[in-house]
């Protein structure tokens, strides 16, 4: 049986070379459809939903349990671990192969189980157990170092020794969709000499992937590189919305805290790391070279291009504000994973690890608004006369990102937010 990467696999559903989910991809959600039932498993494939569920009940899908495919998160079908999750992708691709006829050929059975993504209503696609969040682009923590302290002190001394980190909220994590509130704060600009509370005047994106962990791991234990890596599921878009003022005033001494905890959205198919493969590639040098517990010995980069379009309530389409690209990340997420467990924390079914804002080395592949207006001294200029240098009332912001392989992409979908005026 071919590898479900083979460039070379098609499906009998037509999927267009630009769309993010040919039969090389098969990313996971959670969706319901008009059909009345509740939400459950399904697979991207072009622009329709294979529903795991209806597959399941008709034998086409050997796992132990297959009422994982009936729960509103992936949680469960995580929780089978990695061979499953091989195993089923496989099994997967094969029913969606163009000269593979059991599902091709089953008009009845595809009825069921192939739906139109244009009838279907997304879902946040897992439980999240726990989110952290992550500072790891050096380009990122150097303009925002030259910003508040000046070039000569960018990077605080322990940023080149370990993956910065702190732990984020996970009862404040949406899908791709959902309106995000501008939060309210204690705002105290360097100008004032009392703090007041209000509606935030420096709202932000934060452009980051998010690993999705599929394997817990126990209290007290440390993890090595394979280990971790055999524990990633996937990965997701996520949007870290901030509040600029709100985090310039709580930060010190112990980091950002209400500045982040409002909103984190996230794009609701989580493409596995499997299909990520073929794109690994090499991150940048680490020099100093990392503690022992930190080394790599294989590539844990992707080369997967992002985007960040932004909409105003005036424009008629988003326009582009950056793109930049994953690979950039000075600490990989499989880095990030051991130095979370490192101290013999607990990792489980569900967590969420956001990468932290991924810039590039250019000017245009600046992942937030604070850089890109380089805090608001260089407002950006928008179609129109147009100008921000912060998030309005009625923003629409869009991320985007894909892999591209030879004539067809591996991609991710879109996560959007509209802002909504404080309440
Ligand atoms: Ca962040």
């Amino acid at each position: 049986m071919p590898h479900p990467n083979d460039p070379k696999l098609r499906s009998f559903i037509d999927v267009d070379p630009a769309s993010d989910f040919p039969i090389q991809n098969l990313p996971y959600g959670v969706f319901s459809a008009k059909d009345g039932l509740a939400p459950r498993i399904g697979v991207a494939i072009g622009d329709h939903v294979l529903d795991l569920w209806q597959l399941a009940q008709d034998c086409r899908i050997d796992v132990v349990e297959p009422a994982v495919f009936a729960a509103s998160s992936l949680n469960p079908f995580m929780a089978l671990g990695p061979k499953v999750w091989s195993r089923t992708r496989a099994r997967i691709s094969e029913l969606l192969r163009h000269d593979h006829p059991e599902l091709r050929d089953n008009e009845r059975l595809r009825q069921r189980a192939l739906v139109p993504t244009a009838d279907v209503k997304l879902y946040l696609p897992i439980t999240v157990a726990g989110y952290t969040d992550f500072y790891s682009s050096k380009e990122h923590a150097t303009n925002v170092g030259v910003m508040f302290r000046g070039k000569d002190n960018a990077l605080q001394p322990n940023w080149l020794h370990m993956p910065i980190g702190y732990n984020g909220r996970a009862s404040t994590v949406v899908v791709s969709g959902t309106k995000v509130r501008r939060p309210r704060g204690q705002l105290k600009p360097p100008s004032v000499e009392v703090p007041s509370f209000g509606p935030c005047k420096r709202l932000d994106f934060e452009l980051e992937m998010g690993v999705v962990v599929g394997q817990p791991s126990a209290m007290g234990e440390m993890l090595n590189e394979q280990q971790a890596e055999e524990m990633i599921f996937g990965f997701v878009i996520l949007n870290d919305w901030s509040a600029r003022d709100i985090q310039q005033w709580e930060y010190v001494p112990l980091g950002p805290f209400q500045a982040k905890a409002f909103a984190t959205s996230i794009s609701p198919w989580v493409v596995t790391r499997e299909a990520l493969e073929p794109f690994r590639l090499q991150g940048p040098t680490q020099e100093p070279a990392p503690l022992p517990y930190l080394r790599q010995t294989q590539p844990n980069n992707y080369d997967l291009t992002l985007d960040v379009a932004l909409r105003t309530a005036g424009m008629n389409e988003a326009a582009r504000i950056c793109r930049t690209n994953f690979k950039y990340m000075y600490w990989s997420s499989v880095q990030q994973l051991v130095h979370h467990a490192s101290s013999g924390c607990a990792m489980n079914v569900g967590d969420l690890l956001g990468s932290g804002t991924i810039s590039g080395p250019e000017k245009d592949q600046r992942g937030s608004l604070l850089e890109i207006s380089w805090n608001g001294t260089e407002p950006l200029e928008l179609a129109g006369g147009i100008k921000r240098s912060f998030l309005e009332d009625g923003d629409s912001l869009v991320m985007r990102g894909w892999c591209q392989g030879d004539g067809y992409r591996v991609g991710f979908g879109e996560v959007e937010g509209t802002i909504l005026a404080a309440a």
